[in-house]
Order: C-alpha cells, then structure tokens, then sequence
C-alpha cells in the first residue's frame, strides 16, 4: 500500500424518500431561525413551497440563481440575504443554485443546508467556481462546503432524462479521476469505485423509466459519493478541459463532461492502468474508456462536441489553453495529442476506432 493522507469532510448527510420535511428540523438543529431559499427561475415553485413548510423559520426566497454563478447575481442575492435577516441558506436546486449558496457562505459565513436535485456532486465539496466579466475563477475554503445535506430522491424524479444521463455522468467523471489523481487515497477510491457502479447501473434504468424511484435512489447514492470524491482529492485532465471549453466557449456544464470523459479517459489510460481497471470493474465491461462511450451513447446523451455548440475553429484555441497552466496529470500534457483528443471529441468518435478501423 501506498502512504496516503486522508482528511473526511465534516458535513451532515440525511437521505431517504421525502426527507424534505426534516428541514425545518435541520435549521433549528444548526441553532438558525431564518433561513433564506434558494432556487433557479425553473425550480421557484419548488422554492416557495419549501419556505411556506418553512413557516416562521422562513426568511424569503431568492430566484435567481444562475449557471456558473456570475458575481452580480451573487451581489442581488447579497441584498436579499441582508434585506431579510437570514442566519441560514436553503439551496434547492442543482449545482448552479448550491454554488449560489457557496457564494454567499463565502461573504459571511453563514451555515447552508443543501438540498441536490442533480448529480453535479457540488454540495459535498468545498469548492466554488465564480464567474467574473466573462472569466470563471475556482476557489477552496472551509466556509464553502456546506454544512448540511439532504437527499430527498422524491425531488430528483422531475430531473428530465437527458439532464439525468449527462448529470449523472458528470458525476461519475469525479469518481473516474479520484482513481487516478495524485493524492487518490484507498477509502475516497472505494468511494469512486461504488459511485461509478451505483450510477453506472442506475442510469439505463432511469432512462428506460425516469420515475424508478428505486433507480433514482441508488443514482443519488453514486452521485453523492462521487461528489464526496470531488470534494476530497485533485482532479486532472479531464476536469481542467471541461473548465476550460465550458469558460470559454460557454458549453453547458454536464453535457461537456459527458463528450469528453470517454476521451480524457482513453488519453490517461496508458499511464494509469490501475485506475482504469477499477472504472472497467464497475461498470462490468473490459475497457473503461469505450465502457464509459458506451454508456452515454445508450442513454442517448451527447458524444460530440460539434453537437452541444463548440466551434470547430476554436479547437486550437482549446489545446493552447489546455496546456498553457502546467498542471498535475497521470500521462504528461502534450499539446499534440490533447489537440488529437479535441478532435476525437469534437467529432463523437469511439476511443480506439480509429486503431480498429485501421487494423480491422
Ligand atoms: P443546474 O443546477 O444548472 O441545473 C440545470 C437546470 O435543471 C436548472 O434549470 C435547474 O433548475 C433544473 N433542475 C435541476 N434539478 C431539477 C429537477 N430535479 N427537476 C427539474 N429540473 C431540475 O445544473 P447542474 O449540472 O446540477 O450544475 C451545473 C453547475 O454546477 C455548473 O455551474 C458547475 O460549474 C457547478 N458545479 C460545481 C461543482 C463544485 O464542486 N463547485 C461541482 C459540480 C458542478
């Protein structure tokens, strides 16, 4: 074995069926009395149904919450949680109304109870990405990671099947990179093992049938693992390339994920056996970067990058940004094959066809 360093995040999970009622009890249990809602424009019913159970522990509802949550909403939603008094936050709602709650955790420290309606994984880590006149900057403190999270899968059966598949594959990225990341340590990778078989197996049936309350559940239970991953080690390749296409081109977040784990997989493979065994392992096939390919085309998710709005003209752009901030990766940034990779992305291709047409 390895040595490792292993530091378990101190948050409080509640998870069940209809666990939503237990909030009011949550806010008093955290020594709160006003606690401000939030939501996005879509989930605003589900907003002020919450802050009406909330009764007098309510402190309002804010709206407005935003993809990769832009600094001006942050500062609306600033006067909102200074307007009401709020000693807590309710984020209800995925990773862009959890990063909101972040976002104001941040200012004033204030305790957050979240509650996950995607698979993002972002309420289990203590990371915010914030974007500023156009340029999105990530930070990490102890004061973003929230202090509460509640898993009611009730919520997650309205998450419509497309958003389900790439939101779930999103997920499942955290899990594949904690294998192989430097700091990868053996519980945060029995984690990642388990997220990615819980999903893996979860997803074809959520698109067969979204409202298996069963499938939803074991989902949750990968996605909240995985997130837990994400919170708990460095990421690599694949996450520095998702950030990079999502800030500059302004790709949607998980379909981004879900077109080029396949690749940032096969691109890591050779230099990571271990990792990529235990990804193939949990998702029961013999290749994990074709394994992980496989899945999202028969959950009929996106493959290609042409097709979720990249501009093929900005393919060197991307390879030049990706290699430009050294980082840590399993196999040496080169710009080359990251522009090979693009490609492949770009165009949908299944890792290694290319070999297989040529041999076969
Ligand atoms: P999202 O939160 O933007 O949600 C997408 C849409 O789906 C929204 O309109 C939302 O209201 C709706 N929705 C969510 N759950 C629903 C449900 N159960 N039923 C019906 N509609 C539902 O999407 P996301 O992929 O969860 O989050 C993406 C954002 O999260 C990005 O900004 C990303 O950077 C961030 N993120 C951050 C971290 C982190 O650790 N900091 C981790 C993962 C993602």
């Amino acid at each position: 074995m390895q040595p490792f360093t292993y530091v378990g995040a101190p948050s409080r999970v509640v998870f069940g069926f209809g666990v939503l009622d237990c909030v009011p009890d949550e806010v008093k249990a955290l020594g709160c009395g006003r606690a401000l809602v939030l939501s996005t424009p879509q989930q605003a019913g589900d907003a002020r149904g919450l802050s009406e159970r909330l009764g007098g522990l309510g402190a309002g509802v804010f709206t407005d919450a935003t993809m990769h949550t832009p600094v001006e909403v942050t500062e609306r939603a600033m006067q909102a949680v200074r307007a009401s008094g709020a000693d807590c936050t309710v984020a209800l709602g995925g990773g862009s109304t959890t990063g909101l709650g972040k976002a104001i955790a941040l200012r004033t420290d204030l305790p957050q109870i979240v509650i996950p309606t995607t698979y993002a994984g972002s309420e289990a880590t203590p990371i915010l990405g914030e974007t500023k006149d156009g340029l999105k900057t990530t930070q990490k403190s102890p004061k973003i990671l929230p202090e509460v999270i509640v898993y009611d899968v009730d919520l997650t059966l309205t998450l419509p099947p497309g958003l389900s598949a790439t939101s779930g594959i999103n997920a499942i990225a955290h899990a594949v990179e904690g294998l192989y990341t430097q700091d990868a340590n053996p519980i945060v990778s029995l984690m990642a093992e388990e997220g990615i078989r819980a999903l893996g197996a979860a997803l074809p049936r959520i698109a067969r049938d979204p409202s298996d309350r069963e499938a939803r559940s074991d989902a949750l239970y990968g996605a909240w693992l995985c997130g837990v991953v994400l919170g708990s080690v460095g990421m690599a390749l694949h996450h520095k390339l998702c950030h990079t296409l999502g800030g500059t081109f302004d790709l949607p977040h998980a379909e981004t994920h879900t077109v080029v784990l396949p690749h940032a997989a096969a691109y890591n493979a050779p230099a990571a056996p271990e990792a990529m065994a235990r990804v193939a392992r949990a998702l029961g096939v013999t290749d994990a970067p074709t394994g992980l390919y496989d899945l999202a085309k028969g959950l009929g998710a996106p493959v290609a990058l042409k097709d979720i709005g990249m501009p093929e003209g900005g393919l060197d752009r991307a390879a030049d940004l990706a290699v430009a901030n050294p980082y840590w990766n399993p196999r040496p940034i080169e710009r080359a094959a990251i522009r090979a990779l693009l490609d492949d992305a770009f165009f949908g291709r299944r890792p290694g066809a290319i070999e297989e047409t040529v041999h076969g």
